[in-house]
């Protein structure tokens, strides 16, 4: 398979060497050249695969050309060691659960699986690639864990002081080895900004290999196509589902619409949003996409106010603005509808969402509500039913979500671990100038 930019002013390039560029250099994303087709009886067949299997099979398309299938199989071996359940919550609405990995977010699929790739790819490379990466909360656990030991690879994370939660904090700073967190006095922009700078710098760029390790990669985009296969395979009602993705980036939803170009059966998408609402906008406005500074809200992780993802998502649909409107629906929830739905879903189903899952929720619940009242469904006719993805663990955010319920969220066993180590981070100003210094004297 091979990999065009976006920005269409770029060489092709393989699985491999997109990965390890991360970006094109026209500054566009990469993209497959083809979506491929699932083999014919895949789906007829979908419960008799592992996850192992499911997940060779889904990927092998993708990284072909780049690594030999054993390779490809120990990988995806080690990135979907957990469970991903899929739990009822309503008649209707059921819960796939993407929080049981090490870092209790999804994106320690993504992470997982770039990690392992990055590692392959530079096995016989002298020099040590540095992963630079700004976090505002998930995106850096799940990368530190993800990356944690693999050989040639250098890891720097950028997060603003006393902005993330403690948990949040603990995975960051705890890992040692090849993985190292800056502590910026600043903000996530700040963060980011000095990482984009970075990767602009010719002077530091000459001297140090330096990768990113967010959403535009493809190796950390691509294996999020398979938990919405792990979740078909679990689904047992008489329609395909309608699935509500919590959104920010759109890196993830965009992953699920390639699956179901690829052959996934799916009713409709739901992209749930938070106040951050470029997207939503987008669609009430037929089809006008203008960025806005992100602002804050309880689902930090979908604080963003130009989702770089999206440009993926239309090509998908050959940018045409009604076939982008036929599979997706977009909502904007905002805090006080997100902090009401944790509470009702707690004392009526006994199910704890996060903030992130609660405006997956709400979002579904609203279409299918809406969906099963149309009167062509017919009374007889089976109920729409669908899942949302609950994309992190309640305990990541306690401030918001004890309030709420008034009882304490008990630690997952995978991160009690943490409790009792000591943060280890090297405070840093908010300035391009000191990061430059301390990665060129590190
Ligand atoms: C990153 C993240 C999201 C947003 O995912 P995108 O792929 O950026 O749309 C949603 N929920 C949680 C918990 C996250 O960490």
């Amino acid at each position: 398979m091979q990999y065009y930019s976006l920005n269409r002013r770029s060489p092709k390039v393989s699985f491999a060497e997109a990965t390890v560029q991360g970006q094109a250099p026209d500054k566009g994303l990469y993209f497959p050249e083809h979506v491929p087709s699932l083999p014919a009886d895949f789906i007829k067949n979908i419960h008799s695969y592992s996850k192992e299997e499911l997940g060779f099979t889904v990927m092998q398309p993708y990284v072909a050309g780049s690594m030999p299938d054993a390779v490809l199989q120990q990988i995806v071996k080690e990135t979907v060691d957990f469970p991903f359940p899929l739990v009822q919550v309503t008649d209707n609405i059921f819960s796939l659960e993407l929080f049981h990995g090490p870092t209790l977010a999804f994106k320690d699929v993504g992470a997982r699986f770039m990690s392992r790739c990055l590692g392959y790819f530079n096995r016989n490379n002298k020099r040590e690639v540095t992963v630079l990466v700004a976090t505002s909360g998930d995106t850096g656990g799940a990368v530190a864990n993800g990356f944690l030991g693999v050989e040639g690879v250098k890891v720097v994370i950028l997060y603003p002081s006393g902005k993330v939660s403690p948990v949040q904090e603990l995975q960051l700073t705890t890992c040692g080895q090849n993985i190292t967190a800056l502590e910026v006095q600043g903000s996530f922009d700040d963060c980011q900004a000095m990482v984009k700078q970075a990767f602009a710098d010719a002077e530091l760029n000459k001297i140090i290999s330096l990768t990113s390790a967010n959403s535009i990669n493809v190796a950390r985009w691509l294996p999020q196509q398979l938990y919405y296969f792990f979740a078909y395979q679990q689904w047992k009602e008489a329609k395909a589902p309608v699935i509500s993705v919590p959104s920010g980036n759109f890196g993830n939803i965009c992953a699920g619409i390639l699956a179901h170009i690829s052959g996934l059966p799916v009713q409709h998408f739901v992209a749930a949003c938070n106040d951050n609402d470029v997207v939503p906008v987008y669609f009430a406005s037929g089809g006008s996409y203008e960025p806005k500074p992100a602002v804050a809200t309880l689902s930090n992780a979908m604080d963003v106010g130009n989702p770089s993802n999206f440009v993926r998502i239309l090509e998908l649909f050959g940018n045409e603005f009604p076939k982008v409107k036929d599979a997706i629906s977009s909502y904007s929830i905002n805090d006080d509808t997100t902090v009401e739905t944790v509470k009702e879903v707690f004392s009526k189903h006994k199910y704890l969402l996060d903030p992130h899952g609660a405006v997956g929720y709400y979002a579904l619940n609203d279409f299918l509500e809406k969906r099963n009242e149309t009167p062509g469904a017919g009374k007889k006719a089976p109920a729409q039913k669908g899942f949302f993805l609950e994309t992190a663990h309640p305990v990541k955010f306690p401030e918001a979500i004890e309030k709420v319920t008034g009882q304490k969220i008990s630690m997952p066993e995978s991160v009690q671990h943490l409790l009792g180590k000591q943060k280890e981070s090297t405070v840093i100003k908010a300035s391009f100038n000191e990061l430059k210094n301390w990665l060129l004297s590190h």
